[in-house]
């Protein structure tokens, strides 16, 4: 027996018939193709594990598992907030990476047409979008999310001064591109209740929105002027995070609360709102962002609550299939 059928044993009695390319390479490294169609998260995880064991048990040491990704429908999660500088575009980002950790194949768009920065924060400033026939191909970033953002489109430094429908129809341009096999697509939306907000709502229909606030009870106050939004236009309410909750401090490691604690919790609870987590006010989130290193793409507390947050999501979205 060839020691790739030897292998292709051993791994189909983890996966059965999900196994379906088995490739040893010259150097002894090996790797499957599994067929992961309804497979919930916790399955996966489960299945990828006893195969690496299976291929330990016949002597194979190093193999690469690919799980192809479950077909679901493609739909939108819009990110809003009433006013800017709570941290919606760093929210956005890292539960995008978050989501694609999770195994959700999912794609960003930048709708912050006059202030984008998500190219920044997934470091693809240099990055140009290819134009496929009339349609865009996102640009891919390191953390597996492909992605677009108006900053894509522009010069760097060079003002983006649309009006209305102009910034419409680039938001267009953005959603309507090709996004592959991305099944969820985050869309980081301008802060406030514009035009490109409505465009957004009325003509691609996220299938939820997720609101973003800090504890303050000002942006509490604009956080629930954006809830009236999303409710106007007809789109479920996921939930809401607070953001910039407690200080993280780098040195002692407590958290303190220089802006009160659990507002953005009471006000979630009030609106019957699902309250979906916090996260802290802490310096490696903005040193990460500036330097294009979102802290969901690494390890820790920080990452923990990103991913618990996404989490939560992909639940939301399973439930709402
Ligand atoms: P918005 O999109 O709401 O305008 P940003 O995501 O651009 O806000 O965030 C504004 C600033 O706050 C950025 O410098 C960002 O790095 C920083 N920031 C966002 N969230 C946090 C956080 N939890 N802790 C520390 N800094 C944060």
């Amino acid at each position: 027996m060839t020691e790739a059928t030897a292998l292709e044993q051993a791994l189909r009695t983890v996966a059965g018939e999900r196994v379906q390319v088995v490739r040893i390479s010259a150097d002894g490294s090996a790797s499957v193709v599994i067929d992961a169609e309804g497979l919930d998260d916790t399955a996966r995880q489960t299945m990828q594990s006893d195969l690496h064991a299976a291929a330990k048990g016949i002597g194979v040491a190093a193999l690469r598992v690919a799980m192809s990704a479950p077909r679901r429908r493609r739909r939108i999660i819009a990110v809003g907030s009433g006013k800017g500088g709570v941290g919606k575009s760093t929210l956005s980002a890292n539960l995008a990476i978050a989501l694609h950790r999770l195994g959700r194949a999912t794609g960003l768009v930048d709708a912050d047409i006059h202030g984008p920065s998500q190219a920044r924060l997934f470091a693809t400033e240099d990055q140009r979008p290819e134009a496929n026939g009339n349609k865009l191909t996102p640009v891919m970033s390191r953390f597996g999310v492909p992605m677009l953002s108006m900053a894509h489109l522009v010069r760097p430094g060079q003002p983006i001064a649309w009006r209305g429908p102009m910034a419409g129809n680039a938001l267009g341009q953005l959603i309507d591109a090709e996004w592959g096999n991305a099944e969820v697509i985050v869309v980081d939306l301008p802060p406030g209740t514009g035009d490109v907000q409505l465009t957004m709502l009325q003509k691609y229909k996220p299938a939820g929105a997720v609101i973003v606030s800090t504890p303050q009870d000002l942006a509490l106050i604009d956080a629930t002027r954006a809830m009236g939004l999303f409710e106007q236009g007809g789109v479920p309410l996921i939930g809401m995070v607070e953001n910039m909750a407690g200080y993280l401090c780098p040195h002692c490691g407590e958290t303190s609360d220089p802006f009160g604690h659990g507002g953005a919790e009471q006000a979630a609870m009030t609106s019957g709102l699902p309250f979906l987590g916090r996260i802290p006010l802490a310096m490696a989130i903005r040193q990460g962002s500036d330097a294009g290193e979102p802290p969901a793409a690494g390890e820790g507390p920080l990452a923990d609550a990103y991913l618990a947050i996404a989490r939560q999501l992909v639940e939301w979205l399973d439930r709402n299939g």
